[in-house]
């Protein structure tokens, strides 16, 4: 609904924020922050950190930040895909789609994407319900999903294990506007039960790879992508949109300083590539015609699902705690400087 009532006042582009729970009191305290419009939640109130005022005194200033939404720490993850449902909706009728989770490890991006309850879930059975009903209008969808991590400025299967792993590599249909990953494995999703084990399988394929999935998985770039192609045998139309569903690195401050040889390398390429998808929402909200795509591989591999008439949707994430503040101020500004 929010999504049509911007539509021709903002474009394509859509950022949302939202703000987890405290899991238990042994987190520590929690930071000031405050949600004064709660019929529209658009605005979230930040209380900064302690600064010295000209006369000396130590104040706390007040930062709003203002989005397409705001989700307080109440929201269930229902709500929450009550606000994209339309873009699932969008992608069954042909368009490309692309929603992201941005944020530090731990506010909330896995589990507002790809836990049981997620988006990911919640998306594929919308699409099974639509696609039933649309079978009575003539229309035949196929779902096919793939799912792939970007490492190091590099693209891994996650629905390939170990020795049967091929080099992945981009190709764009530059006529059709369209992207294949050569390699990818792609499973068709014609059920539900598909969907939770493709997602199990990803997650095993990452915990393989990595001493510590958790440390691997907030290094990375996941991305879902889920193809629909919808036949009508009455028309003969045809549609064919994409879904992509991105559970981003962590977007921590990372410093240089810190670390050497491999690590140092992997740093930089996580702040490369957010700061590359920033540039690129970024240009494209401005309407610049210079679109820098081809500056990190997830904006190369989403080029078409971003910009044109596609969709894309920013959540960012941020935690609670008055610990995390410095890092919760840095996501709210860079989701700020896209919106
Ligand atoms: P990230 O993927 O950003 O590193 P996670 O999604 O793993 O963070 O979340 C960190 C922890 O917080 C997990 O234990 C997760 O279950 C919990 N969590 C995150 N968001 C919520 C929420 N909205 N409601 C309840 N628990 C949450
Ligand atoms: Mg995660």
């Amino acid at each position: 609904v929010i999504f049509n009532k911007y539509q021709e006042l903002k474009g394509n582009i859509r950022v949302m924020c939202r703000v987890r729970p405290v899991l238990d009191s042994s987190e520590g305290g929690e930071a000031k922050i405050a949600f004064p419009d709660h019929k529209t939640s658009t605005q979230i109130d930040l209380t900064g950190p302690e600064e010295k005022s000209s006369l000396g005194a130590v104040v706390r200033r007040t930062i709003p930040f203002e989005f397409d939404r705001v989700f307080s720490p109440a929201v269930h993850n229902e709500e929450v895909f009550g606000e994209i449902s339309q873009l699932v909706q969008s992608a069954l009728d042909g368009y490309n789609v692309c929603i992201f989770c941005y944020g530090q490890t731990g506010s909330g991006k896995t589990y507002t994407m790809s836990s049981a309850d997620g988006m990911i879930p919640r998306a594929t059975h919308m699409i099974y319900d639509t696609i039933n009903q649309l079978k009575n209008k003539s229309w035949t969808y196929t779902m096919e999903g793939s799912f792939v991590e970007v490492y190091n400025e590099e693209l891994n299967d996650l629905l390939t294990s170990g020795d049967s792993k091929k080099k992945l590599e981009i190709r764009h249909d530059d006529q059709r506007k369209q992207t294949t990953v050569l390699n990818c494995k792609r499973v068709e999703l014609d059920s539900a039960d598909k969907v939770e084990l493709m997602l199990r399988e990803a997650q095993n394929n990452r915990s393989v790879a990595a001493t510590k999935a958790n440390e691997r998985s907030s290094r990375s770039h996941s991305v879902f992508m889920l193809k629909l192609v919808g036949e009508n045998s009455a028309t003969n139309e045809r549609c064919e949109g994409t879904l992509n569903l991105v559970d981003l690195a962590g977007s921590e401050r990372l410093k240089h300083s810190q670390a050497e040889g491999d690590r140092m390398k992997e740093t930089q390429n996580i702040n490369k590539s957010l700061a590359c998808l920033g540039d690129v929402i970024e240009a494209l909200g401005r309407g610049s015609s210079h679109i820098p795509y081809r500056n990190s591989k997830l904006t190369h591999l989403l080029q078409y699902s971003l910009g044109g008439n596609s969709k894309t949707l920013m959540f960012v994430m941020v935690s609670p705690l008055e610990a995390h503040l410095k890092e919760t101020i840095t996501s709210l500004r860079f989701a700020t400087k896209v919106h």
